[in-house]
């Protein structure tokens, strides 16, 4: 098919998510053709490294021969098999158990989903008959954090605190609070992790009094680092208070690893970077670093008897047509095996290096603040360091970054606010860590330049 004719269909007939469509009228899309490792191809031939992995999903890299080669025998041999009456495949069951004796502590019972979003709507179902099941449905108030996003279901995106999924949604939902980031660059208590512990400590435990008592709160719902939020690393030891308190107070405890999970920070997952069991952990991206749909909720040992027993012999009546797909799931294994035989090494390697190399651009005149953890990182560019005053809006950074970088064969994930993000494949060898990199600067300079900015700098 042409590509022009190709552009033509999208304008006239492609929603695009999360976009402006009146913009996406004007602007049509850029197609990509083909990929392989850490480079895609686009339809005019262009190469470009793909710094954000897709939509940080593609953990493994592109084109692996064991991971087609496993789709395509599952397709062959049993392209479908529903999980309601009994029924199952041996790809999803072998998965599950293997993703539940690498998870950390008792999250011994997995349940898969289509996505993150859907695994994070089934972790809110799960939780309410959790609460239900223990005679308490009184705990119905559910807590997240200010810069979080935990998907696009109604739902998910009322536990998501950025305004462009509110807006015009009627959105958050009453039952819906949050608390501040840990946002540890612009956070009113200043940089010192302790401080921000004990600030978000007691910002969680007020919340939980305002409403009600902990006899009114179901669960409390965080990323080990805030994705969309821009990159935003806790500082050690601020996820660990929270999930104490939780305990303590007997909240469920809900991590959200969408992102994080299957490599991203360094370990399989970044609950392991600080020892942490939540109660319940989603996941999606990763678990087939994005070949084919798939998420997963993983519960808790205690969490899954107390809904298996206070439903009995009743179902449990949550599922989807697709959950446990046998060719997600045959997938799934296969990218396991890569990141377990050798990727996660690698990307614990090339995400150091990645950090080093953003944090040598320091020194340039736009940048404020670089952070991240693993393959996993932002750098957030201001217009002066002393102020921290974020990038004009007249200067478009989400769009003139963008183009920038794709301009000089990078793709890389700019945020509105003046925040670059990187989640590179694993598989990135020290050449392109250091091409991110070094594109990236050029990408600083050509910022620097564009008159928007110069004037903003005056
Ligand atoms: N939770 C987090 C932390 C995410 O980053 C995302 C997506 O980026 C989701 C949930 C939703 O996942 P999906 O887009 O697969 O529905």
């Amino acid at each position: 098919m042409l590509s022009n004719s190709s552009i033509e269909l999208d304008r006239a007939h492609l929603v695009h998510p999360v976009a402006s469509w009146r913009g996406h009228e004007q602007s049509g899309v850029r197609l990509l053709k083909s990929a392989k490792g850490a480079t895609v191809t686009d339809a005019e031939g262009r190469q470009l490294l793909d710094g954000f992995a897709g939509l940080w999903c593609v953990n493994a890299g592109y084109g692996h021969e064991s991971v087609i080669e496993a789709a395509t025998r599952q397709l062959r041999e049993l392209p479908y098999a529903t999980g309601y009456f009994g029924l199952g495949s041996e790809p999803a069951a072998h998965l599950a158990a293997r993703l539940a004796d690498r998870a950390p502590g008792e999250l011994n019972h997995v349940y898969f989903t289509l996505g993150g979003s859907d695994a994070v709507d089934s972790t809110v179902r799960f939780v309410r008959y959790y609460w239900h099941a223990r005679g308490m449905p009184q705990k119905d108030q559910f807590i997240s954090v200010q810069q979080g996003y935990h998907g696009s279901s109604t739902v998910g995106a009322g536990l998501t605190a950025l305004p462009a999924f509110h807006a015009g949604f009627n959105l958050p939902l009453d039952w819906q609070h949050k608390i501040s980031s840990h946002y540890a660059y612009r956070n009113p208590v200043g940089p010192d992790p302790e401080a921000i512990i004990a600030a978000s400590v007691a910002e969680l435990r007020a919340k939980v009094e305002n409403l009600g008592g902990a006899e009114r709160v179901a669960a409390f719902y965080v990323e080990p680092i805030q994705g969309s939020g821009g990159v935003l690393v806790p500082p050690k030891g601020w996820i660990g208070a929270l999930r104490e308190v939780c305990r303590e107070l007997d909240i469920l405890f809900i991590a959200d690893e969408v992102i994080t999970g299957f490599g991203r920070t360094g370990p399989l997952f970044a609950c392991e970077d600080e020892g942490i069991v939540p109660d319940m952990m989603t996941t999606a991206k990763g678990l087939t670093s994005g070949y084919v749909p798939m998420g997963a909720v993983f519960l808790s040992d205690h969490v899954y008897e107390t809904i298996a027993d206070g439903a009995g012999a009743a179902a449990v009546g949550h599922g989807y047509t697709y959950s446990a797909h046998p060719v997600s799931a045959a997938v799934g294994l296969a990218v396991l095996d890569l990141y377990e035989n050798g990727l996660l090494e690698n990307g614990r390697k090339a995400g150091a290096r990645l950090l080093a190399g953003l944090q040598s651009l320091s020194d340039h005149p736009l940048v404020g603040d670089v952070r991240g953890r693993g393959m996993l990182a932002a750098i957030e560019l201001v217009t002066d360091k002393e102020r921290k005053t974020a990038l004009p809006v007249s200067a478009s950074p989400a769009t003139r970054v963008f183009d920038r970088a794709w301009q000089n064969g990078l793709i890389v994930r700019a945020f509105a606010q003046g925040v670059i993000g990187y989640a590179p494949p694993l598989c990135c060898t020290e050449a392109e860590i250091d091409a991110i990199v070094e594109r990236t600067r050029t990408v600083l300079d050509l910022t620097l330049d564009d008159p928007d900015i110069r004037a903003a700098m005056r």
